[in-house]
């Protein structure tokens, strides 16, 4: 592996308050590095209303969950953050040089001066299937995400869930899917618990299609247990709405329960800790520990309100109370974006 990034400001969580983060940073021209558990940025806009319309953004009478994500993306373009998506930040650990050490679910390692936790309700995680005992085939033989969908070609595979994902990797792994379906499955077995589906209309037609055409089946019911022979899962107990319980034997199983999110391993760097929120400041918004700031709905002080305004204001104090630990001979004065010629560098609008 290669060695560390180092940097002047890594941002945990690309929520819009994370990436408004980047925005603040940027003026003061201190460059930052973004990290998401997500595949994508937006946090929760993103993941949980990218439709649904915000009425309170200033001087936004209207925009969804999307746009707002969107246009915090361009807002932050001239400033040139890199984002390292899909990994977990697991562990902050104070060097001795007064940095600190930060890595990733993927292995990715960062020195940096200052930290910028912007981590929401917590990192997404998948929703677990709660069944005693199964927790010892994932990554095995359970999956609650498709990494490399080779994997699951030619194999008898069980699919639980009634959502999007659930039902695109059913008609993906069946041949369903329009690219020459090159991950085609031995045989698919589609489980929800009722006959009815949160997923796109037209994925939820074609899983019926194929199901009339015996290329796969669906099976109303809920897992229930499991079998194990030799070490390995060999079938699942699937108990129906008629209350009858059936065995259902295969090779692997993919759980698409959804995702939710959890506070994770943010609780063991050593953060003063207020029910589960960071406490901080609110002339500086830092934490307990030097260096390392917390802003939008991970944290909280008096009469915190978990608002995206709110989150913006604070990563704008967090901003120039993180300037000395990066520039400490330089003071730092307030410019105004409309008429600072060294703001309009910074921004490249000269
Ligand atoms: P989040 O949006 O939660 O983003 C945090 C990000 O950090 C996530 O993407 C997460 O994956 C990531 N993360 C966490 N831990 C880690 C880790 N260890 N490693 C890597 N990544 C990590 N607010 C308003 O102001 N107006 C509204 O109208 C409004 N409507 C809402 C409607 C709904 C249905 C919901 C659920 C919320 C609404 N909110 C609204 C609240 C608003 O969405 C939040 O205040 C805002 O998203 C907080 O932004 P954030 O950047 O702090 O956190």
């Amino acid at each position: 592996a290669s060695g560390p990034i180092e940097t002047d400001a890594v941002i945990v969580g690309a929520g819009p308050v994370g990436l408004f983060q980047v925005f603040e940073l940027g003026l003061l021209e201190i460059k930052a590095h973004i990290i998401d558990s997500l595949a994508y940025p937006g946090g929760q806009c993103i993941e949980l209303y990218p439709d649904k319309p915000i009425y309170d953004i200033p001087a936004v009478p209207v925009c969804t969950g999307k746009e707002l994500t969107d246009n915090l993306l361009k807002q932050i373009e001239p400033f040139g953050a890199t984002f390292h998506l899909g990994q977990e930040v697991t562990l902050v650990h104070k060097r001795e040089d007064g940095r600190f050490d930060l890595e990733t679910s993927k292995g990715t390692r960062f020195i940096t001066k200052t930290i910028f936790i912007a981590g929401g309700v917590g990192s997404f995680q998948p929703r677990t299937l709660k069944v005693d005992g199964l927790e010892a085939f994932e990554g095995s033989q359970v999956h609650y995400r498709v990494r490399s969908p080779e994997q699951f070609a030619g194999k008898n595979l069980v699919i639980v869930g009634g959502g999007d994902s659930a039902l695109d990797w059913a008609l993906n792994f069946c041949g369903g899917n329009a690219d020459g379906n090159p991950h085609k499955a031995e045989s698919v077995i589609l489980i929800h618990r009722r006959d009815g589906f949160r997923a796109a209309p037209a994925s939820v037609a074609k899983m019926k299609e194929l199901c009339e055409a015996y290329e796969m089946q669906f099976i109303v019911g809920q897992v229930t247990g499991f079998e194990a022979e030799g070490g390995a899962l060999s079938q699942i107990k699937v108990t129906g709405g008629d209350g009858v319980t059936r065995t259902v034997p295969l090779d692997q199983l993919l759980v698409f329960f959804g995702l939710s999110p959890k506070l994770g391993p943010i609780a063991e760097w050593g953060l003063a800790l207020d029910r589960k929120q960071i406490a901080v400041d609110t002339e500086k918004f830092e934490t307990s520990i030097p260096g390392i700031f917390a802003v939008g709905d991970i944290n909280t002080y008096p009469g915190k309100k978990k608002l995206i305004l709110s989150g913006f204001h604070e990563a704008a104090l967090a901003a120039f109370a993180a300037a000395p630990y990066i520039f400490p001979e330089k003071r730092i004065h307030l410019q105004y974006t409309t008429t600072s010629p060294k703001l309009h560098k910074v921004l490249g609008v000269e």
